[in-house]
């Protein structure tokens, strides 16, 4: 049995792992496999290795942790085809577990060489080829496509509740749906925007993408990232969700405050500018008028994280919806703090997750995807707290969008 798994999981300088969670969900999956009596060889990738010496990219610290998890020995074997894969495969015992190192040594695998495939089954002695890393199928690759011409091909476990539990919030959500969209790059997540715009009851928008919006609107964002390209894009989406909010009940949000810097660094100092809510500034002066700084982001200054205005109508919107779907963060979730575990720009992903927790009294379905968000989630040791935190970052953008995911098409039991 030859098993794909996505070990892509992030490393540290001295190559500890940082997050086991893509190893963790895999582990369903290979303990059923184990359990049926079958020899489990088991392929991946991870990271972008320069090439077969940089040992920077060695799958071996996931054979121990994943050894650890199962409660059992997994070998490793230093290459993923050859006559060592072919050695170490030809006297398994049913139950045994072998990792071989990563595909991606191989340029092949990423060209979806046929032979290549051909060979990672001969030498892997498989008779079955399982699919199970759901954040690689979005891309035909060796291990996702042309595999599955060489042994018969299905779906594990993690990719199938992968699917299940996306597709069907696309297709059939139980209602209210919100979708929070935040991240750097509207172009990156044009398309799901576009699907939610047809199928969500609320969209907030929130990240460097949120700015890009503001600009549209004529806010003045001062030094903050925005996609100068992407506002003519932004300008349209405004004015179809005016469209569709007089044609049914629709929400679309961004932000009306902000987090504000004048650098992206841990050590910066930070205020908060209320460009439309008129609420934090009013407080903060009372009984004074608020500076007229208090509503303008100055010049020099970047918009790192929604304010807490803006989180806070967030996480009441979703206390009426029985399903969210987050994807992207609400800022700079990545610059640490000096003290504690949350960042100086991520306060305002902390309110989304305590909204999507319950600390509000509804705890709503949620469906977490993207790679940075999941990173945080992972960081911040919550994976197990939402209903589903999915391990594709690019994959389920692209199965929320609606598109065909090729290492899924590519399988016997893709219905
Ligand atoms: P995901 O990987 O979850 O889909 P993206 O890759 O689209 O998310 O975006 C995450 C990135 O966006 C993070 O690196 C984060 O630092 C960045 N980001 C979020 N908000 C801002 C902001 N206001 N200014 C600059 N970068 C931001
Ligand atoms: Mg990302």
């Amino acid at each position: 049995m030859l098993l794909r798994a996505d070990y892509n999981v992030p490393l540290d300088e001295s190559g500890a792992i940082t997050s086991d969670f893509r190893i963790k969900q895999s582990v369903p999956t290979v303990k059923a496999l184990i359990e049926k009596g079958c020899k489990v060889v088991i392929c991946s990738h991870l990271g972008r290795p320069k090439d077969s010496e940089d040992k920077t990219c060695s799958l071996k610290p996931v054979a121990k942790r994943l050894s650890e998890l199962l409660g059992q020995e997994v070998q490793f074997v230093d290459n993923c085809v050859g006559d060592i894969v072919s050695a170490a495969t030809s006297d398994m015992q049913a139950g045994q577990v072998i990792l071989l190192e990563n595909l991606r040594y191989y340029k092949e695998e990423e060209q979806n060489n046929e032979d290549f495939a051909r060979v990672l089954v001969q030498d892997s002695h498989a008779e079955y080829f399982v699919q199970d890393g759901f954040g690689v199928v979005h891309r035909a690759h060796a291990s996702t496509d042309a595999v599955t011409h060489y042994a018969p091909a299905v779906s594990g476990l993690l990719l199938q509740r992968e699917v299940d539990t996306i597709t069907t919030v696309m297709d059939n959500p139980e209602r209210p749906l919100m979708a929070i969209i935040g991240g750097a790059k509207i172009a990156d997540k044009i398309d799901i925007i576009h699907k939610f715009l047809d199928l969500a009851d609320v969209i907030v928008i929130g990240g460097a993408m949120a700015n890009t919006f503001l600009l549209a609107q004529g806010i003045e964002v001062g030094d903050s990232l925005v996609d100068k390209d992407d506002l003519s894009i932004a300008k349209e989406i405004i004015e179809k969700s005016k469209v569709i909010a007089t044609e049914r009940k629709f929400t679309f949000y961004l932000p009306q405050d902000g987090v504000v810097a004048n650098k992206l660094d841990k050590t910066a100092v930070t205020r908060i500018v209320d460009w439309d809510a008129h609420v934090i500034a009013d407080i903060q002066a009372y009984p004074k008028m608020p500076a007229a700084s208090a509503s303008k982001v100055a010049p020099d200054e970047k918009i790192l994280d929604i304010g807490p205005f803006s989180g806070a109508f967030m996480a009441g919107a979703m206390q009426l919806c029985a399903t969210v779907v987050w994807n992207g963060t609400m800022g700079v979730t990545e610059t640490q703090s000096l003290q504690g575990p949350v960042g100086p720009f991520a306060h305002g992903s902390e309110l989304i997750i305590d909204g999507l927790l319950g600390s509000h009294g509804h705890k709503p379905f949620s469906v977490l995807g993207g790679g940075d968000t999941t990173a945080y989630i992972e960081e911040r040791g919550l994976t197990e707290n939402f209903n589903h935190v999915s391990t594709g970052g690019g994959a389920s953008l692209e199965l929320m969008a609606g598109k065909t995911l090729p290492g899924v098409a590519s399988l016997l039991d893709k219905a």
